[in-house]
């Protein structure tokens, strides 16, 4: 069995470090110009001015296809902690898939975010003279797969604006998408960047030109030389609402929003349910997912519909799912929490959904009652200085507090609480590097936490604090 060259070259590069194309020919057995070929290629070596690195990366379907492969959670959350949001190391790893390119990386900092125009120039009639649309040369422009270009540029601006705050103001015979994370949308990366597959090229390698506001982006776009763009950031339908028309459905029906569909589905006559409840709970997750009111309507009258589909009631179904999108979009409705679900039956008590709606998460899942307490009122009245959502030890003492104050001996503690006792009490860590606890440890510090007055932690601080000078000074004097 032969391997394919890249796959040998990427082993080979692997074993041996800073190789020339010399001997990568002679370690894998093929010509000295293949091996020059594979090694730009997987060394990435910055022949592209293209930042690629600075970018984050989502998984696409595949086959130009310009949605998400995966929940991916949104552009509400700290990419940086995000489980589907990828950096580009993460994408050299995997470089047969392919990839969408959602944000700016250093925009973390919040400074620059990523604005990309999707000109549809593809779709003006032949006798259309392309070379009267005029783009900056200063900025990458990225060949789509149908003949369209995207223009790339990083706004400095910290808030985001919406397609529709983008005016095309002259009369033009094809349509400009707005793109990038400034409006809270995704592009198909091209394939220029080593290890992406897609069929969108670069035509202008360069980095992206940073703009002071959007308006200068979209005037810099012309047709016969005058700006065929402008940008007037809408006043109203920024003060919130779950922005669902800028969230893309997953490929399958998410946990939460199938066990809504599926609850009214089999048990339409059950007495005990709240029928309307559990509708308007599944719709919310349906839309919240990102469904279009269609699909959700779809969803309701053909594939879930109690009874069978013939019963359905089209119209009447639409109007009621309107009528719950636009409560959520004006904020009267949110995306149903778990513990919601859980109480009108959709979730089981002691199932969690891990989909990436707002709190379907592992973490969400993890999170101690303790939390929902004013640590730090607690903390402040027991003569505790530090801050307990900064500091362990000060966490631990005002959740013991809170234990006997406000009566939560049976509530599960902050993972943070016990690893602080598993510490003070030197119990072994599965691994203390990750402070993972272990089974045993976190039982034993689960019952130390249940049985321990506060103050036998409280001394162990001095303690500890004694014991470090003591080494320190040790250190001093032995070194
Ligand atoms: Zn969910």
């Amino acid at each position: 069995m032969t391997l394919p060259d890249r796959e040998r070259a990427e082993r080979f590069l692997k074993r041996h470090s800073d190789v020339t194309a010399l001997q990568l020919a002679g370690g894998i057995g093929v010509r000295k110009d293949t091996a020059e070929e594979l090694l730009s290629e997987l060394s990435g070596a910055g022949d592209l001015d293209f930042p690629y690195e600075d970018l984050w990366y989502i998984r696409s379907r595949g086959d130009g296809d310009k949605r998400p492969a995966e929940a991916w959670g949104g552009y509400g959350q700290s990419f940086e902690n995000a489980d589907k949001i990828y950096t580009y190391d993460e994408v050299r790893k995997h470089p047969s898939d392919d990839w969408l390119l959602n944000a700016w990386r250093p925009s973390e900092r919040m400074d620059h975010q990523l604005l990309i125009f999707d000109i549809d120039i593809h779709k003006a009639p032949s006798d259309f003279d392309p070379d009267r649309v005029g783009v900056p040369k200063d900025t990458p422009v990225v060949k789509s797969q149908n003949g369209g270009f995207h223009v790339y540029f990083l706004v400095n601006s910290t808030q985001t604006a919406k397609e529709s705050d983008f005016e095309i103001v002259q009369d033009i015979p094809f349509d400009i998408d707005i793109r990038g994370e400034f409006v809270k949308h995704h592009v198909v990366a091209p394939s220029d960047i080593p290890g992406v597959q897609s069929g969108y090229t670069i035509q202008n390698d360069t980095d992206i030109a940073r703009v002071l506001d959007a308006d200068a982006a979209a005037r810099s776009i012309t047709l016969d030389g005058s700006p065929l763009l402008k940008f007037n950031r809408s006043k109203a339908g920024h003060s919130g609402g779950y922005e669902r028309g800028e969230v893309d459905p997953p490929a399958d029906i998410p946990k939460c929003y199938a066990a809504g569909l599926t609850l009214r589905h089999e048990a339409p006559e059950d007495e005990n349910l709240n029928t309307h409840k559990v509708n308007v709970l599944a719709a919310l997750s349906g839309l919240a997912h990102g469904y279009d009111i269609e699909t959700v309507v779809d969803h309701y009258v053909e594939d879930f519909y109690p009874g069978g589909e013939c019963h359905a009631d089209r119209e009447k179904t639409r109007y009621q799912v309107e009528h719950i999108a636009a409560k959520l979009d004006s904020d009267q409705y949110s995306p149903p929490t778990v513990p919601t679900l859980q109480e009108y039956g959709v979730l089981p008590q002691d199932e969690w959904c891990h989909c990436g709606l707002p709190g379907h998460s592992k973490a969400a899942e993890n999170r101690s009652v303790f939390y929902d307490h004013d640590l730090e009122a607690i903390a402040n009245a027991n003569g505790i200085e530090a801050d307990p959502y900064d500091d362990d030890r000060a966490l631990l003492l005002a959740c013991l507090h809170a234990r006997d104050e406000l009566g939560l001996e049976d509530a599960k503690p902050p993972y943070s609480a016990l690893t602080e006792i598993a510490e003070a009490e030197h119990l072994p860590f599965a691994d203390y590097e990750e402070q993972i606890l272990g089974e045993r440890t976190y039982d034993t510090a689960s019952q130390i936490f249940r049985n321990a007055p506060p103050s036998d932690f409280e001394r162990e601080e001095d303690d500890e604090v004694d014991e470090v000078e003591q080494f320190l000074t040790e250190l001093e004097l032995s070194g």
